[in-house]
C-alpha cells in the first residue's frame, strides 16, 4: 500500500504495518465483492424449486454432507436442498460470500423458509448492479434506486395478497401452504401427511387470540428405523428412555411425577476422607446406613408435595445400582439421565413453576407436541436430519400464517407480478435511480427464470409467455408450471407462500446488496 506523506514530505502511518497491506478502492473494490456474492448465488440457483438439485459437499475428514441428486447417489450421503443448510456447510471463506450466508440465515431465523430464493434474488440484484456500475452510475444511486424499488415491490405484494381464512376445524389452507414448502424437499413423497402433522402441531401450541406460536414447545425427534410414512404426531412429551431397572413397570397411568434435578445418591463430602473397614460388622453398619439414606430419599419422593406421593421419579442425573435396586423394591419406578430441556417441558406441561412433585396425568397433560420422524431402512441419520429440517420449514410456514394469514401465489408468480409493477413505477422517477429501479424489476425475474430452468423449460421463453399472460388476463397467480401439471395458474395448483415470507425475501436481499454496494475500500493483508 502506498505510503502517505505530509506537506513536508515526511511519511506517516495510518494503519499498523500498512506497507504490508494491499488496498483496493472504488470500482476495483466493488467488482470482486459483487463477483463473490454472485458466485454464491450461482451455486444455490440450481437448488431452487420443486425440481431443484441437491448438493454434495465433503468435509475435511472425508464425510460427505450434502449430495447432488438424491436418487443417484449412495444412501450414505446426506441430501440437502435447503439453502441455509447448504451455505452453512460450505465453509465459506470470502467475507462477502459470508454476508450471503448470513442473509440466508436471517431469512431462516425470521421466517424459516425461502432461504434459497433470498440468495438467488440477491445474486440477481448484484448482477444487474454490476452492469449499472460499468455504465458509470454511482453505487449510491443504485442503492437508492434499489431501496425505492423494494418498497414498491413490498407494497405491491400486499395488494396481490389474499387472506387465508382458517379455523381450528378448517385447516386445509394451512396444509396446502405447508405442502408448497415441502414439495421442493426430499420428503416430497409424504408432503401431505407431514404438512398435516406440522399444522396440527402448530395449532396445538398456538395462541390464536394473540396470534402467536412458541415453536420451542414443539420438538422434532428422529429415530433410525422405520419409514418416513411412520412419522407421527404425539400430543405430550416423549422421553426416549428405558426405566432405570428392567423389572420396573413399563406402563403407568395417571402418574404422579417427582422431577429430581439432583442426583439420587448420598452427598459426597468435599474433603478427602478414608473409611477403614476391618470387620464384617463395620461393613454391614455402613451398608445399612447407606440403605437408610436411600430409603429416606425414596420415602420423601413418595410423600412430598402435601402427601400426594409420587408414583414415578424422573431424574436429571444417574443413581447407583444400590439406589436403583431400592427404588424397584419400594415400588417407585424411575427414569434416569433425562435432559434438562425435557425436564423443563415436563414442568411446563404439568403447569407448575417448581420442580418438585406434580399430581397430573402423564398423557393428555399439556399442549406440547412432539413429532416423531422416522426414516431409515435404506435411509440413515443424515436423511433424518434433512427430514427434520424440512419439517422445521413447514412448522415455520404454519406459524407465519397464524401470525399473518395473508398469502401470495408461488411458482415465481408473485415475483413476475412485482416485476411488472416495479417496471411501471420506474417511469415516475425522473432521476438516474430510474435505471436501478428497472434493474430491480429485471432482477425479480431471476426467481421464475431459475424455476423454469431447473424444471427443464426454456427460461426466457417461459418467462415472457407467463408475463404477457399475467398482463393479458390480469391474473397475478400465473407462474411457472414446474411439475408439468398442465396449468400455470398457481391458484389452481395450490402453490402458496406466506406474504411476510416473500416480503422479507425482497427486503433482506435489498439490504444485503445495498451493503455490498456501499463498500468502496478493501484493505487486506498482503499476500507475502
Ligand atoms: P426456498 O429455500 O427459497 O424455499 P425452494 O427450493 O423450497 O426454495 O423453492 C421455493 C420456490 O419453489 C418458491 O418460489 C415456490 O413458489 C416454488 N414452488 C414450490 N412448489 C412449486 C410447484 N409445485 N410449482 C411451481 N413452483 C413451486
Amino acid at each position: 500500500m502506498a505510503m502517505p506523506f505530509d506537506e513536508f514530505g515526511r511519511p506517516f502511518i495510518i494503519l499498523r504495518e500498512q506497507e504490508q497491506k494491499t488496498r483496493l478502492r472504488g470500482l476495483d473494490a466493488q467488482k470482486p465483492n459483487i463477483a463473490a456474492g454472485k458466485a454464491v448465488a450461482r451455486i444455490l440457483r440450481t437448488s431452487l424449486g420443486p425440481k431443484g438439485m441437491d448438493k454434495v459437499l465433503q468435509s475435511p475428514d472425508g464425510e460427505v454432507t450434502i449430495n447432488v441428486c438424491w436418487d443417484e447417489i449412495d444412501v450414505f450421503m446426506v441430501p440437502a436442498n435447503d439453502g441455509a443448510t447448504i451455505l452453512e456447510q460450505m465453509d465459506v471463506d470470502n467475507k462477502i460470500a459470508k454476508l450471503m450466508v448470513e442473509l440466508s440465515r436471517s431469512q431462516d431465523y425470521e421466517i424459516g423458509d425461502g432461504t434459497t430464493g433470498v440468495v438467488v434474488m440477491a445474486g440477481a440484484l448484484l448482477e444487474h448492479a454490476h452492469k449499472l456500475l460499468e455504465r458509470g452510475i454511482h453505487p449510491i444511486r443504485i442503492a437508492e434506486g434499489y431501496e425505492m424499488a423494494s418498497r414498491v415491490a413490498v407494497d405491491h405484494l400486499e395488494c396481490i395478497s389474499h387472506k387465508f381464512e382458517f379455523s381450528a376445524t378448517n385447516v386445509e389452507s394451512l396444509i396446502h401452504t405447508c405442502m408448497t414448502t415441502l414439495s421442493s424437499k426430499i420428503v416430497n413423497r409424504c408432503k401431505r401427511s407431514l404438512a398435516e402433522i406440522a399444522v396440527k402441531a402448530v395449532l396445538a401450541v398456538a395462541d390464536l387470540e394473540r396470534k402467536d406460536v412458541n415453536l420451542d414447545l414443539i420438538k422434532v425427534e428422529g429415530k433410525v428405523g422405520g419409514k418416513l410414512e411412520d412419522t407421527e404426531l404425539i400430543y405430550g412429551i416423549v422421553v426416549d428412555k428405558d426405566m432405570s431397572h428392567p423389572q420396573m413397570p413399563k406402563h403407568i397411568e395417571d402418574a404422579k411425577i417427582a422431577i429430581l434435578t439432583c442426583p439420587f445418591e448420598p452427598p459426597k463430602p468435599k474433603t478427602k476422607h478414608k473409611v477403614d473397614i476391618d470387620t464384617v460388622e463395620k461393613f454391614q453398619t455402613l451398608r445399612q446406613q447407606e440403605q437408610k439414606y436411600f430409603d429416606d430419599m425414596v420415602q420423601k419422593c413418595k410423600k412430598v408435595a402435601k402427601d400426594v406421593g409420587a408414583t414415578l421419579v424422573i431424574c436429571q442425573w444417574g443413581f447407583d445400582d444400590e439406589a436403583n435396586h431400592l427404588l424397584m423394591h419400594r415400588d417407585l419406578p424411575a427414569v434416569r439421565w433425562v435432559g434438562g430441556v425435557e425436564l423443563e417441558l415436563i414442568a411446563i406441561a404439568t403447569v407448575s413453576n417448581d420442580i418438585c412433585v406434580f399430581c397430573v396425568r402423564w398423557e393428555n397433560c399439556a399442549k406440547i407436541s412432539r413429532v416423531d420422524t422416522r426414516e431409515a431402512g435404506q435411509g440413515n441419520k443424515m436423511m433424518i436430519e434433512e427430514t427434520k429440517r424440512s419439517l422445521h420449514d413447514a412448522l415455520c410456514v404454519a406459524r407465519n400464517l397464524i401470525r399473518n394469514n395473508s398469502i401470495v401465489y408461488g411458482g415465481g408468480s408473485a415475483e413476475i407480478s412485482c416485476s411488472i409493477a416495479v417496471d411501471a413505477a420506474a417511469d415516475k422517477y425522473p432521476g438516474v435511480e430510474q435505471y436501478a429501479i428497472r434493474a430491480f424489476a429485471d432482477a425479480l425475474d431471476a426467481v421464475p427464470m431459475a424455476l423454469a430452468e431447473n424444471s427443464g423449460l426454456q427460461p426466457i421463453e417461459t418467462l415472457s409467455a407467463v408475463k404477457s399472460q399475467q398482463i393479458k388476463e390480469n391474473n397475478s397467480g400465473c407462474g411457472i408450471d414446474c411439475n408439468d401439471v398442465g396449468t400455470n395458474d398457481m391458484r389452481e395448483q395450490n402453490v402458496f407462500e406466506t406474504l411476510i415470507g416473500k416480503q422479507q425475501q425482497i427486503l433482506l436481499s435489498t439490504q444485503v446488496v445495498k451493503m455490498i454496494l456501499k463498500i468502496d475500500d478493501v484493505i487486506s493483508p498482503s499476500e507475502f
